[in-house]
C-alpha cells in the first residue's frame, strides 16, 4: 500500500494522524462478561459443532465472544488454566483446527458487524459469513472477491488466503485486505496498520497462529453485472478418454480470461466441467468449444443477474462427514499425468472420492501480492483437491484408505505445494507445503505475538529453535 493510501485507511478506520498503538491491558476487562461454556451446559454441544462431523474433538471450554473484550477474558482465562487455545469463526477447517481436546476454544462466531467506511471499504467482523457478506453487499453493487459455499467463514478463509470466481482477475481474498485487528495472547489489541509484518503474516499465515483477529478491513470491488457459466459432463469415461479430456481441459484453462475460472471435477467415472465468467464478449463460449464438443451433455447460463447466480455455489449445509484435502498446487498438466492411470484407477474403485483441479494463475500470480502477503506458490495456476464423502461409518475406513493412496501418489510423484487453507493432516512437511521460503519469517511473527505457544494446533505455526 501507499504512504497516501495507508493515510487515508487509518483516517477511515478513524485512527488520527497517528499510529498510536491500540494496546489494551487485561487490567482493563470490563464488566460484561464472554460466555465461557464446559461440558455439562446445553449450548456447549452446539457451539463445538463444525461443519465436518468427522471431528468433534471436546474442548474444556468455548467461550462465546462477542467483543474484543470478551476475547481477552477468554485468553486471560487460558493462561490462567494453561490451556492451549484454538479459534473459531465459521467452523469449515478441513481438519478441524478451530477446535481442540482439553483446552479452550474462541468461538468468534456471533461478531457479525459489518461497517461501511466508504463507498468502498468495508470493515467486517470474523464471525461473518460468505453468505452474510454478500447480503451486505450486492446490494450496494460491491464486490468482495472470495470463495463460493455460504457457510464458509470470512476470518479463516481470509487469513489462510482465500480464492474464488473472482480471484484470477482481483486477487486471493488476502489481496483484497487492507487491515485487520488482531487480540494478542496477552491481550493488547494490535492494528495491522500499525505492524506491516502482523499485516504481511495474516495473507495466507494468520490461521489460529498469532492471536485472535477481530475484524478485517477490505477493498470492495464494483459488481460485474453478469455471470456466465458453462457445464459439460462426460459420462463413463476410460482413462484414454480422461485423459484426452484432461489435455483439452488444460489447454483451454491455459487461455482463460483474467475474469475467467475453471474447475476439472471427476467423481467415479463422471467428470464434470465448469467454465465460468462475467465480462462480456464471445470469448469464453469459443474457448470452451472444443470441449463441449466432446461432451455428453452441456448447459451454458448468461445469468443477468449475478446475486442470483452466486446462489446456486453457496453449497450444501452441514454438518457432514467429509474428508477433504488439497492434492497440490501444479503448474500444468504434467503433475496430473505422471500419476494418471493409478489416480484413475483409485477414483473408479471408490465411490464416494471426487478428485477436482480448480484454475488460479491471472492476477494472483501478481508480484505486489506477492511481496505484500506471505501465501507462497502463486506461481502455479492450479490447485488439485481431494475430497471424499460418505453417510455411513462403515465407509469411512475405505475411503480414508483410498485416499492417503492417492495424496502418496502425488507425493511420490514430487509434487510438495499445498494451500495452507485445504490442510492434510498427513502432510509431513506441510510448513514448507504451505507456506514456502516464508516459514521461518512466520516463525519470528509467531515469537512476537504468541512467545508462550498459546495458539496451537496440529499445524500452527512453531516457534523457531533459538532466538
Ligand atoms: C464446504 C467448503 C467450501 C470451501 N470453499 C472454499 C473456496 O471456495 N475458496 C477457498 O479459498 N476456500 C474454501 N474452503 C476452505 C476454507 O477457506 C477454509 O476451510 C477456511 O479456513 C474456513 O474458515 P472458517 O472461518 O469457516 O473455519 P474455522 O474452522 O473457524 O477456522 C479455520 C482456521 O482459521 C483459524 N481462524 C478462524 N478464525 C480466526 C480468527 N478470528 N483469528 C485467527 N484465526 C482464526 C482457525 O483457528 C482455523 O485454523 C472451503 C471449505 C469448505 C468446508
Amino acid at each position: 500500500m501507499s504512504e497516501s493510501g495507508r493515510r487515508k485507511l487509518v483516517a477511515l478506520l478513524g485512527l488520527g494522524g497517528s499510529l498510536a498503538p491500540l494496546a489494551v491491558c487485561f487490567a482493563q476487562v470490563p464488566h460484561r462478561p464472554a460466555h465461557i461454556y464446559s461440558r455439562d451446559d446445553a449450548l456447549y454441544v452446539a457451539f463445538r459443532q463444525g461443519y465436518n462431523k468427522r471431528l468433534n474433538p471436546a474442548p474444556k471450554y468455548i467461550a462465546v465472544c462477542r467483543s474484543e473484550d470478551h476475547i481477552r477474558q477468554a485468553l486471560q482465562l487460558a493462561r490462567e488454566e494453561g490451556l492451549k487455545v484454538a479459534v473459531r469463526s465459521g467452523g469449515h477447517c478441513f481438519e478441524g483446527f478451530s477446535n481442540n481436546d482439553g483446552g479452550l476454544v474462541v468461538n468468534v462466531s456471533q461478531m457479525k458487524r459489518i461497517q461501511w467506511l466508504d463507498a468502498e471499504t468495508v470493515r467486517i467482523e470474523v464471525g461473518c459469513t460468505l453468505r452474510e457478506i454478500q447480503a451486505a453487499l450486492f446490494p450496494r453493487r460491491r464486490l468482495l472477491p472470495s470463495g463460493s459455499c455460504g457457510s464458509v467463514g470470512i476470518a479463516g478463509l481470509t487469513l489462510g488466503g482465500g480464492y474464488g470466481f473472482f480471484s484470477r482477475k482481483h486477487g486471493l481474498t488476502c489481496d483484497s485486505l487492507l487491515s485487520l485487528r488482531m487480540v494478542a495472547p496477552n491481550g493488547s489489541v494490535v492494528d495491522g496498520l500499525e505492524d506491516p509484518e502482523l499485516l504481511w503474516a495474516c495473507k495466507g499465515g494468520g490461521n489460529g497462529n498469532f492471536g485472535v483477529v477481530s475484524s478485517l478491513c477490505f477493498k470492495t470491488q464494483a459488481l460485474p453485472p453478469h455471470f456466465d457459466s458453462h457445464v459439460l459432463k462426460f459420462r463413463k469415461l476410460d482413462v484414454g478418454r480422461f485423459e484426452q479430456i484432461l489435455r483439452t481441459w488444460f489447454s483451454l484453462s491455459g487461455r482463460l480470461p483474467p475474469h475467467g475460472f475453471g474447475a476439472f471435477v471427476l467423481n467415479g467415472r463422471t467428470l464434470t466441467v465448469l467454465v465460468t465468467g462475467y465480462e462480456a464478449g464471445p470469448e469464453l463460449s469459443q474457448l470452451v468449444a472444443p470441449l463441449r464438443a466432446m461432451a455428453d451433455s452441456a448447459e451454458s447460463t448468461l445469468q443477468a443477474d449475478l446475486p442470483t447466480a452466486m446462489r446456486r455455489y453457496h453449497g450444501r449445509p452441514g454438518p457432514i462427514n467429509f474428508k477433504n484435502a488439497s492434492a497440490g498446487m501444479f503448474s500444468g498438466l504434467e503433475e496430473v499425468l505422471r500419476v494418471l492411470q493409478p489416480l484413475f484407477d483409485q477414483l473408479v474403485s471408490h465411490p464416494g472420492i471426487v478428485f477436482q483441479i480448480n484454475t488460479l494463475g491471472g492476477r494472483i500470480a501478481d508480484p505486489g501480492f506477492e511481496q505484500a502477503s506471505c501465501f507462497p506458490h502463486r506461481h502455479l495456476p492450479y490447485l488439485g483437491e481431494l475430497q471424499a464423502y460418505w453417510e455411513h461409518d462403515a465407509a469411512a475406513p475405505g475411503l480414508m484408505r483410498a485416499f492417503d493412496a492417492i495424496q502418496a501418489l502425488f507425493r511420490d510423484s514430487g509434487v510438495s505445494a499445498h494451500y495452507a487453507n485445504y490442510p492434510d493432516i498427513g502432510f509431513a512437511h506441510w510448513e514448507q507445503s504451505y507456506y514456502g521460503v516464508n516459514y521461518v519469517r512466520l516463525q519470528q511473527v509467531k515469537r512476537r505475538y504468541d512467545p508462550d505457544d498459546l495458539l496451537h494446533h496440529p499445524q500452527s505455526i512453531r516457534l523457531p529453535a533459538s532466538p
